[in-house]
């Protein structure tokens, strides 16, 4: 099987689909290659596209915030990537082709990694990676199989940014994955959460 740095590489320059006529940077994945969960998003934003990094800016610091009170380190207990690894102009949702051509990367990133765990973060990753016609708002915060692994759909942090009312149950989801890694993973977990 091939490594992920080896994978990385082939990203960075990966020109398959129009995506990478718009690119600063390929956005591969950050975080523990080792991790037992996996965070899947949508695609590289403005911050990402220019540092090459996930995660950044608002979102970014939101989703810090949450990882944090579930006792959670983004570079220690989890690796976070995306459906497709380079933006789409003006942040637009990925369109099929890009989505298609670009799919194989994170199956690849899945297999090398080998969580336990997959969140799935918005209405892009669960249609990326479950079903095309499946629904964020019917699945999520119920555990569902993929593939023999475990997945969790949740809000975005940039929906829990625009739209206040969607923090509780964003909240809560992360109550379900600190009870799940403490099933799967590690019994002594400590979140100041719950
Ligand atoms: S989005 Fe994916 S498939 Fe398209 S150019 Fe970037 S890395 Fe390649």
């Amino acid at each position: 099987m091939r490594d992920l740095e080896e994978l990385k590489q082939e990203v960075l320059s990966c020109a398959k689909c129009p995506l990478h006529q718009t690119r600063t940077h390929a956005v591969f994945g950050n975080g523990n290659p080792h991790a037992a969960i996996l965070l899947i998003a949508e695609a590289p934003g403005f911050y990402e596209d220019k540092s090459g990094q996930v995660f950044q800016g608002k979102s970014g610091e939101l989703l810090d915030k949450i990882l944090a009170a579930s006792g959670f380190n983004r570079n220690v207990h989890m690796y976070i990537s995306n459906i497709v690894k380079c933006r789409p102009p003006k942040n637009r949702p990925p369109n099929e082709t890009e989505k298609t051509a670009c799919l194989p990367y994170l199956y690849q990133q899945i297999e090398i990694i080998d969580p336990k765990i997959i969140i799935l973060m918005g209405a892009t990753a669960v249609k990326g990676l479950i079903h095309p016609n499946a629904k964020i708002t019917q699945i999520r915060g119920q555990w569902i199989d993929w593939r023999g692994r475990l997945a969790l759909a949740t809000y975005h942090p940039s929906a829990l940014l625009r739209n206040p009312q969607l923090k509780r149950p964003g909240w809560e989801d992360f109550k379900r994955v600190v009870v799940k890694y403490r099933e799967l993973i590690n019994a002594e977990h400590h979140s100041d959460y719950c």
